[in-house]
């Protein structure tokens, strides 16, 4: 044993010399970054030359995918540098230049690389020593929590920062209260919600809500990202959360805040091959870390995710991250405020108009339109403007949808007149048939892949669906191509989701539920549960392919069946619908009075010939 054990040492000694040969040929010592003025610094951070800025003492650091490219001086505390970055029109933060602080005023680039043949040297041979012992790699610390207290303690942005997002704002505002005075609540013996989930798409303030809500209430405010957690050994994850709540319940009350959850919270065990096993432990570590919470733990655990629907349902139990908080992507009234809170500090001329700026860019979040401010701001200083005029705001438009951080999609104005007939089919169809849900909301603001939505709110909880509410909901989801089909006489793409449903539904009614006239009632085909594969469901087959071929016809005609009411509905109505879908091109959400008001005002008489749109 022992003679093996230095006779496997002795190889990686030779290797580890080998190593150390190439390492002095590779970086002559002292070669660090070039040394430029804080000017050129901030014109490369600018022109996207570096993705990170370090501060490092009195030098400042720019780096591109992790390697330091340029440095410069700054004599000043890192608020300060902060500031200073920020006035540059440098835009700070998830969706521009990551920041990051490193402690000590020491040089740490050249003297890393002045010591690095020694630090290899020691590394290596630790390394020896633990693999020997056959111990974990816990001993490099790299369990460490890489959680940053932002800004050294307390966050400053409070709600008022973040605009457009009310709802979320109302049900965190419960939050900061609880964070406030826990007493109050816990004297009731209320259980107070432990972990919230922040759902919506990339650049929409998730992060700057959660922050906020820490602000709002004063409390320290913890952020690590899940993707942070997928890390090369094994158990190093878990001991950073472990770290992380630590470190926090030390400093309660505060907010731990997750970013990208997704990126740990995965589904376990899906796929062949189990799941991976880094990421499951992480979100295991969480999971136990919550679950240790008593009832005086002050400490509020927010995650953010834009896909609810991958997260392992262990996550969503109660007492976990039970509660979600919808941040959309913001319609018209929502991007004029963002646009204004982004413009505050700013001279805007008086003749910018954000109005009508809101109107321009439908499908931007709140990032995109924070960086239209910001663009705006910069052309007007190049163009010597004392302020930033209505142009500078338009013409950035255009740079921002062509920029790089543009991840939304933008729609044309036949697009978005498609999807607001579109939907506003469903709506007119819900409001028509009896036994549709009533409808709460229509929008045709973007939602991930979705064009718009309309949003149901069922007026009792269900548990048993009759044949007529599925034969309702087939037509209210087929409204929606038939209102392409009479508007526009062209069928689209954007159905897509809406046919699935119905042939679904369809499908359903007769194999599980047995409605089928024809094929009576019975259940055709048996399901079973593949675990190994996931969530996919697989389905035998324990009928002839006669009977296969019959429920096929049968599917057929009641989803046909459908499409024709549909199609009916929707002719009929075709002046409300034309009236309807104009009002929604302009609003772009409708909320439920609104949309029962369009229904009753008296239509005007250029919509009674119903003229075809466009
Ligand atoms: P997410 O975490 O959802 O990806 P962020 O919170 O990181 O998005 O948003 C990035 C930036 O976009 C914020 O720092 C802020 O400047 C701007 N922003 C996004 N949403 C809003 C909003 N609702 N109100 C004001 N600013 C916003
Ligand atoms: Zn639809």
């Amino acid at each position: 044993m022992k003679a093996k054990w230095w006779q496997g040492s002795l190889l990686y000694l030779l290797v580890l010399v080998a190593l150390l040969a190439l390492a002095f040929s590779f970086f002559p010592v002292n070669k660090g970054p070039k040394e430029v003025d804080l000017n050129t610094f901030i014109e490369s951070a600018k022109t996207g030359l570096i993705d990170t800025i370090q501060q490092d003492g009195t030098t400042i650091i720019g780096v591109k995918n992790e390697k330091p490219v340029v440095r410069a001086s700054f004599v000043g505390s890192t608020k300060e540098l902060i500031d200073s970055l920020k006035d540059a029109g440098i835009n700070l933060g998830d969706n521009g230049i990551k920041f990051d602080v490193k402690t000590g005023g020491i040089d740490w680039g050249s003297l890393l690389l002045s010591f690095l043949p020694l630090l290899l040297f020691g590394a290596l041979l630790l390394f020896l020593f633990r693999s020997a012992r056959g111990a974990n790699t816990q001993a490099f610390n790299f369990g460490k929590s890489r959680a940053r207290l932002v800004s050294g303690d307390k966050p400053s942005v409070t709600f008022a920062d973040v605009a457009g997002v009310d709802e979320a704002k109302g049900e965190l505002q419960e939050v900061v209260e609880f964070l406030k005075t826990p007493q109050k609540f816990l004297v009731l013996g209320a259980r107070i919600p432990r972990g919230m989930l922040l759902v919506g798409p990339p650049g929409c303030g998730k992060t700057l809500i959660a922050k906020a809500t820490a602000g709002e209430a004063g409390v320290p405010f913890f952020s690590i990202s899940g993707s942070e957690f997928v890390e090369m050994f094994v158990g190093v994850g878990a001991s950073r959360v472990r770290d992380l709540f630590d470190q926090a319940k030390r400093s309660a009350p505060c907010i731990v805040f997750v970013d990208e959850i997704d990126a740990v919270g995965r589904h376990r065990g899906a796929g062949l091959g189990g799941g991976h096993d880094e990421r499951e432990q992480t979100l295991n570590q969480i999971l136990v870390e919550m679950d240790g919470f008593d009832s005086n733990t002050n400490v509020i655990v927010l995650a953010a995710t834009n896909r609810p629907d991958i997260l392992d349902p262990a996550l969503l139990r109660p007492g976990r991250f039970d509660r979600h908080i919808v941040i959309d992507q913001p319609d018209i009234e929502g991007r004029k405020a963002i646009l204004a809170v982004h413009a505050k500090g700013k001279p805007l001329a008086k003749e910018a108009d954000l109005e009508v700026i809101a109107r321009q860019t439908p499908g931007f979040s709140g990032a995109d339109l924070s960086n239209l401010i910001n663009e705006a701001a910069i052309l007007a200083a190049r163009r010597n403007r004392k302020d930033v005029g209505h142009k500078e705001l338009e013409d950035s438009i255009d740079r921002v949808i062509a920029g790089p951080e543009k991840k939304g999609r933008v729609i044309t104005k036949k697009e978005k007149e498609l999807i607001a007939y579109h939907e506003t089919g469903h709506a007119l169809a819900a409001k028509m048939l009896p036994n549709a849900d009533p409808v709460h909301k229509v929008s045709i603001v973007a939602r991930g892949m979705m064009g718009g939505w309309t949003r149901f709110l069922p007026t009792e909880e269900r548990h048993l669906e009759t044949y007529e509410r599925f034969k309702d909901m087939m037509i209210v989801s087929l409204a929606g191509r038939a209102a392409e089909q009479v508007a526009f006489g062209e069928l689209t793409t954007g159905a897509q989701n809406d046919l699935e449903k119905v042939t679904q539904i369809a499908r359903r009614m007769i194999t599980e539920f047995g409605m089928s006239e024809k094929l009576g009632p019975r259940t055709f085909g048996k399901r079973e549960e593949l675990v190994f594969l996931g969530k996919e469901i697989h389905e035998q087959q324990n009928y002839s392919d006669k009977v296969a071929e019959e429920i096929d016809s049968e599917v057929e005609h009641l989803v046909k069946n459908a499409y024709t009411r549909a199609l009916e509905i929707i002719t009929e109505y075709k002046a409300r619908l034309k009236y309807v879908a104009e009002q929604l091109i302009v609003k772009e959400t409708l909320d439920e009075s609104t949309f029962e008001a369009l229904l009753k005002d008296p239509l005007p008489s250029s919509y009674l010939q119903a003229a075809p749109a466009s």
